[in-house]
């Protein structure tokens, strides 16, 4: 006679710090659908940072310590910024 007992699995028992971290919102998970342009685009205003052209350089909007040349611009604004101004330029207005 076979006895079919019940069959003991071992069970995994999370801990709570897996619990937390699987709870836990990333903070700035990379979106791989997203291309690494969108660092220098803002579709939801519908700005984009572009190339001036003409191999020109002009002044960066934004302050630096030192004089920061810039080939880019933003194509809604028309303003000169450097790639890292870019977003700060738009989201924080007190940098103007
Ligand atoms: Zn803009
Ligand atoms: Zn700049």
């Amino acid at each position: 006679m076979v006895s079919y007992g019940p069959c003991k699995l071992p069970r995994k028992r999370r801990s709570k710090t897996e619990i937390a971290e699987a709870q836990a919102e990333p903070e700035e998970a990379p979106d791989p659908s997203q291309p690494p342009e969108h660092k220098y685009a803002l579709p939801e205003l519908g700005c984009m940072l572009v190339k001036i052209g003409n191999g020109l350089r002009r002044q960066c909007q934004l302050k630096h310590p030192v004089s920061q040349r810039s080939t880019w611009e933003c194509s809604r604004c028309k303003v000169t910024l450097c790639a890292v101004c870019f977003v700060p330029y738009h989201k924080d207005k007190n940098l103007m």
